[in-house]
């Protein structure tokens, strides 16, 4: 049996008022606990889809059809007027995360502001980010949350370094292959990071691989994968318009021998085996600029 770690990121309200509840129902259904992330604060992600309308985003967006995956409502939300708080109108869902026992993590405050202003925002800046987050999503589900994973991947040495300051038990703010302790630039170890391994849907669609083959293509990487297999999806995708894909690549991965859990449960008993890694920039096919990358030491 190969166990999968099972990510959701929810980034917008729709996703967490209507995705949510659409993914907990399946997951149930499979008997299936998962790791969500929950921005929690304005919904502007409207502004991200409409900055990626340069020629070669414009065209991946007609390629991936974007206003058929995410619905018109994610890409205009937060264009006009300041976006609607996730944390307030979606509180229900996120509390009934909680109580079918998934494991809660703060992916966000603003989503749309951290993925387009991290690496030019001053510490205070970050940490106010950070405790926003933290402070709303305690306010809605208790003091459950013991993780976090960053908008977009999008960490810094900075950021890891600012983060290691809160009491995370882990982060999963990279991409990478397995769990590690990453340095801080004062030479120290910061908070464990489980980094995400496979390839989202929204990165290799259409041009890697076909919907039809989707699933199958996803499977044969985790039955490859030589380190600890991490999978995203985005309760705006998955939960929504690829609910049926989804819950048809559920049933295939039964019946191929693999299974699903939260991240944490991929954090081994004893922790002074994992590798220690340093974070880079690095660029990953079908994603917009750069996500931080776990670089093992040589
Ligand atoms: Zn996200």
């Amino acid at each position: 049996m190969k166990v999968v770690g099972l990510r959701i990121d929810v980034d917008t309200l729709k996703g967490t008022s209507i995705g949510v509840p659409n993914l907990l129902e399946i997951l149930a259904k499979h008997n299936i606990k998962a790791s969500f992330y929950f921005s929690v604060g304005p919904d502007n992600m409207g502004r991200h889809f409409w900055r990626l309308l340069r020629p070669h985003f414009l065209k991946k967006m007609l390629m991936s059809k974007a206003y058929s995956l995410y619905g018109w409502s994610i890409l205009t939300a937060g264009t006009a007027w300041p976006g609607k708080l996730i944390g307030k109108h979606a509180r229900l869902a996120i509390q009934m995360t909680k109580d079918e026992q998934h494991e809660i993590g703060m992916h966000a405050w603003d989503h749309h502001a951290w993925q387009r202003n991290i690496a030019h925002w001053p510490d205070e800046i970050i940490l106010r980010q950070i405790e926003l987050a933290m402070d709303e999503l305690i306010g809605i589900v208790g003091n459950c949350v013991t993780s976090s994973a960053v908008a977009g991947w999008r960490a810094t040495q900075r950021v890891i370094d600012i983060k290691s300051n809160f009491n995370f038990t882990y982060n999963s703010d990279c991409r990478g292959d397995t769990p590690f302790f990453p340095l801080l630039s004062d030479g120290t170890l910061g908070t464990i990071q489980v980094p995400v391994s496979l390839p989202t849907y929204d990165e290799i669609i259409g041009h890697t691989v076909s919907e039809e083959h989707y699933n199958a293509y996803i499977l044969d990487k985790i039955h490859l994968h030589s380190g600890v297999p991490v999978y995203t999806i985005h309760a705006e995708v998955e939960g929504i318009s690829k609910l049926a894909l989804f819950e048809n690549f559920l049933t295939m991965a039964t019946k191929e021998q693999i299974s699903f859990c939260p991240l944490i449960d991929l954090i081994p008993s004893s922790v002074e085996h994992l590798p220690i890694c340093s974070i880079a920039k690095g660029f990953i096919t079908g994603r917009e600029g750069w996500v931080a990358q776990q670089k093992h030491m040589v």
